[in-house]
């Protein structure tokens, strides 16, 4: 299997349907807030990769992904049912979206995007900047990750999974309040595009990861 083999340091549930994986670092593997990794394993003897985003806010002995467990895909339940021990393969680290800790930011998201969300505006809230995160989900994860961070002083706000207009009224108040990241699957990050251009602002200065 192509990739270097990682240990499964541990797997555990951080909200409905959400697991974070911990994964130990292999050597030389250094990586930004926002980058992704592909994943291989193969869980009926068939190799599958999918891509996930780092969810730590750094990369030390382990590193964090938070996966969103779909009940008919092929690898996140299984992903979800590890135990620890386990060895996966990754290749990475990917993508031009990256956090350096040098401004404020505004983090959108949607599902499991929350996990490269919380992570960004953790490593904002460690460097010293402004933080804020929009997260919208039926069944929010990392919820105490997110109340950490208010208490640290990060503004945040959850909405409910249909929450289309609170959406745009969130961007709308906070779209030149730092760098805007946006997470999630297709029809929330275009959503998140729409928002932000009716806000009087560019998508295309926002940083946005498209999860298929
Ligand atoms: C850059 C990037 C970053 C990402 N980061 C994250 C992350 O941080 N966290 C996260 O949870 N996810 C992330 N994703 C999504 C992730 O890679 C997977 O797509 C997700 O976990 C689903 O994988 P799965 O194998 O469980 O489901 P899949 O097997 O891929 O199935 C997904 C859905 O499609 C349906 N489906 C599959 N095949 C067909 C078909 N032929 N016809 C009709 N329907 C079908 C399935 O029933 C299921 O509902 C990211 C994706 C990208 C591209």
């Amino acid at each position: 299997m192509e990739g270097t083999p990682v240990t499964v340091a541990s797997v555990r549930d951080v909200g409905p349907d959400t697991v974070a994986l911990e994964l130990e670092t292999p050597p030389e593997f250094d990586a930004a807030p926002g980058q992704f990794v592909l994943l291989r394993a193969a869980p009926e003897g068939e190799e599958i990769a999918r891509h996930y985003t780092l969810s730590s806010p750094s990369v030390g002995e382990t590193f964090e992904l938070t996966v969103g467990i779909d009940p008919d895909g092929d690898l996140s339940p299984w992903l979800a049912d590890l135990e620890g021990g386990e060895t996966v393969h990754v290749e990475g680290p990917f993508g031009n979206i990256t956090y350096e800790r040098d401004r404020d930011v505004v983090a959108v998201a949607g599902g499991p995007g929350v996990g490269p969300a919380v992570s960004i505006a953790e490593a904002a809230r460690e460097a010293g900047h402004e933080a804020v995160v929009i997260y919208r989900d039926d069944a929010p994860a990392h919820t105490d990750r997110l109340e950490a961070l208010e208490d640290d002083g990060a503004t945040v706000h959850v909405l409910e999974g249909d929450a289309d207009d609170e959406l745009a009224a969130a961007i709308d108040s906070h779209v030149d309040d730092g760098q805007v990241y946006a997470f999630g699957f297709a029809d929330f990050v275009t959503a998140v595009a729409d928002a932000i251009e009716d806000a009087g602002g560019d998508p295309d200065d926002a940083l946005i990861e498209n999860f298929g």
